[in-house]
């Protein structure tokens, strides 16, 4: 393959997986490492969640929440540490961690018309960067099923929900209840469902630092670039 060919096409890592599996820190620390654009794809669902209880549009409104995917009321900006949510111009970030908000996204994640509006404005991320990292539960398999990269991480329910319950200061037994649904609904469901990408490099996350998840998956990706 030419090295002309390969500078030309943004090189894309793809890091699916269950609720606090450890994606969200992977991909970012694996994106500054290789200095690619990062995308937490959860960010869409999320902020159309959070915009869809600000104007009051319920989770079954398919009609309703797929004009609001492309309403310029709300839009989404990648920055190094996050991945930005607005709202009227007001950067709402803060406001979509919250385990509610990422219950009703994925009650709302499940319609596959909502899917379809949301899908290309997450293939646009890799406009222009020459390379992006992006996270999610369907990245590897829909949005970027090309990508030259895919991991896919887990992490045993009990230490997941542990995780999120510290970084949240929430009760933990709450915490797990509420990813284990989340997760049965994510994995169940018919569009695009959390899956391990046929390919993938699958690791799991329970016993290993954040620093030992990133090597691994890094030097996946430098054996990978030695061979174009
Ligand atoms: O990853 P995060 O917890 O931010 O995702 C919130 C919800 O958004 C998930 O539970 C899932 O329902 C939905 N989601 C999705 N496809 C993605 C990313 C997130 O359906 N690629």
């Amino acid at each position: 393959m030419s090295n002309e060919k390969t500078l030309n096409k943004t090189f894309v890592v793809t890091i699916d997986g269950p609720a606090a599996s450890g994606k969200s820190s992977v991909s970012r620390e694996l994106a500054k490492r290789l200095q690619f654009a990062w995308v937490s794809t959860g960010a869409f669902y999320r902020g159309l969640a959070l915009v869809a209880l600000k104007k009051e549009i319920d989770f079954d409104n398919v009609q309703g929440l797929e004009a609001l995917c492309h309403d310029p009321d709300w839009h989404i900006e990648l920055k190094t540490e996050r991945t930005c949510v607005y709202f009227q111009n007001q950067d709402v970030t803060d406001q979509i961690n919250h385990e509610d908000v990422g219950s009703f996204a994925s009650r709302i994640s499940h319609h596959q018309n909502v899917r379809a509006a949301l899908l290309q404005k997450q293939r646009d991320c890799a406009l222009g960067n020459k390379g992006l990292v992006a996270e999610g539960r369907d990245c590897g398999t829909v949005v970027f099923p090309e990508a030259q990269v895919k991991v896919y991480l887990t992490a045993d329910s009990e230490f997941r929900a542990q995780r999120r319950a510290l970084e949240q200061g929430a009760d933990v037994r709450d915490v797990e209840m509420a990813q284990k649904i989340r997760d049965l609904q994510d994995s169940s469901r018919k569009a695009a469902p959390l899956q391990v990408p046929p390919n993938s490099l699958v690791i799991d996350t329970t016993h290993i630092t954040l620093n030992q998840v990133v090597d691994q998956v890094q030097a996946h990706v430098s054996n990978l670039l030695k061979t174009l």
